[in-house]
């Protein structure tokens, strides 16, 4: 691309009806927003627990910020690596259950860290086809052969696995998809790792605070997570609603990524106040069971009420409630629609979903009632109507 290309360029994602646009929040993260100066009910933040904006989180980001300023100020193996840091990564191995955690200053940045500090061009990372793009970023980043395998079809990975020359391998996968909200098999998964004497790195980006009954994540799941070869990632955005990352693991994987992840060496630190905030975070989300029982509730709820419309909902069990509609002008013509009735969900198209699955995301959250999803379902059915 270059500078002369650029309006032609953009012109062509205007006709393909894939050109993005950005609208502005003010006040703060919620179900009920301002968006480019209008209030709308919001189903499209992944602030599945309603804690982006919770007295008792925010409070403890601003004592921090009175004790120890706003800027970490260097990088964690400088002089940036905080008490309020290093306590934070001891309370996040003991909440997922692992014996060592590592903080990231996002999701996307620990993928890119992790992966290359494992792999060489010598390593094989095998992926679901729906992975998200930071761990298919990681993988290339990495060198790696990059094998993509079918949605959840362990047959293609086993014989892959099989057939592989590695001498590494790596197996990555998210554990609730981001943009349909089903479950890998997580179990399955480990064994084929352990068969194949492979790591296995679960994303669980939109799996930590929803899943397990203390909020604690996809581990949950697994009768026994205490194996050396699985790295657990969580974000810290979504529904533990701050900001960051950890990666979870053996002590030994640990020790080995605070001196090769190049995304953790060469970064500044995140403010402290951000590890106060996720601190005080954790102790809501293990605290509030309510919250996730509120969520089943309204997930329930969804379904059973939008089993009549010509759009299905895809399978999921999880806050990511998808709605399938096919066309990219059918999806931006539904979601344009909704926004003209006063409500947010985002139209995903192509490249983050294949090509014919344009859809609209229902993200649910612990902070919606009852009404919220039944004002979105009876809006819904009049524009089946239309
Ligand atoms: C959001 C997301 C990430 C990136 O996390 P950030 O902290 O926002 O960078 C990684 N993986 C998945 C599956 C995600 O949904």
């Amino acid at each position: 691309m270059t500078p002369e290309q650029l309006p032609a360029a953009l012109s062509e994602l205007d006709s393909l009806a894939l050109r993005r646009v950005r609208r502005v929040l003010d006040g703060p993260q919620g179900v009920r927003v301002r968006l480019d100066d209008k209030p709308y009910l919001s189903f499209s933040s992944n602030d599945y627990l309603g804690l982006a904006n919770h007295p008792a989180i925010a409070e403890a980001a601003r004592n921090a910020a009175a004790s120890y300023g706003v800027g970490a100020g260097a990088a964690h193996l400088l002089t940036g690596h905080h008490r309020l840091h290093d306590q934070l990564e001891t309370e996040l191995a003991e909440f997922v259950g692992l014996p060592a955690a590592l903080l990231f200053s996002t999701g996307y940045m620990a993928s890119l860290g992790v992966l290359p500090a494992l792999l060489d061009r010598y390593g094989e990372v095998f992926e679901d086809k729906l992975n998200h793009a930071s761990l298919v970023d990681a993988a290339l980043l990495s060198r790696a052969k990059l094998t993509r395998y079918p949605h959840l079809d362990l047959g293609v990975l086993e014989q892959r696995l099989a057939t592989s020359k590695a001498k590494v391998k790596l197996i990555a996968s998210d554990t609730v998809f981001s943009m349909d909200g089903d479950l890998a098999p997580l179990a399955e998964l480990l064994a084929l790792a352990r068969r194949y004497d492979a790591w296995l790195y679960l994303d669980d980006a939109h799996g930590f605070g929803v899943l397990g009954e203390r909020g604690q994540g996809a581990l949950a799941l697994l009768d026994d997570a205490s194996d050396g070869r699985l790295i657990y990632l969580a974000t810290l955005g979504k529904a533990a609603g701050v900001a960051g990352a950890f990666v979870a693991g053996s002590a030994a994987l640990v020790e080995w990524l605070v001196n090769k992840a190049r995304t953790y060496i060469f970064t500044t630190a995140q403010p402290p106040l951000l590890a106060a905030a996720v601190s005080a975070s954790l102790r809501v989300i293990a605290a509030d069971a309510w919250r996730r029982a509120h969520l089943d509730g309204l997930i329930a709820r969804l379904k059973m009420a939008m089993a009549d419309l010509p759009w299905p909902l895809m399978p999921s069990n999880t806050p990511i409630q998808p709605l399938l509609v096919g066309g990219n002008v059918e999806a931006l013509r539904l979601s344009d629609a909704l926004r003209a009735r006063g409500m947010l969900l985002p139209a995903i198209r192509p490249p983050t979903v294949p090509h014919g699955e344009a859809r609209l995301r229902i993200s649910l959250s612990a902070a919606h009632a009852e009404a919220d999803v039944d004002a979105l379902v009876m809006a819904l059915r009049e524009l089946a109507q239309t």
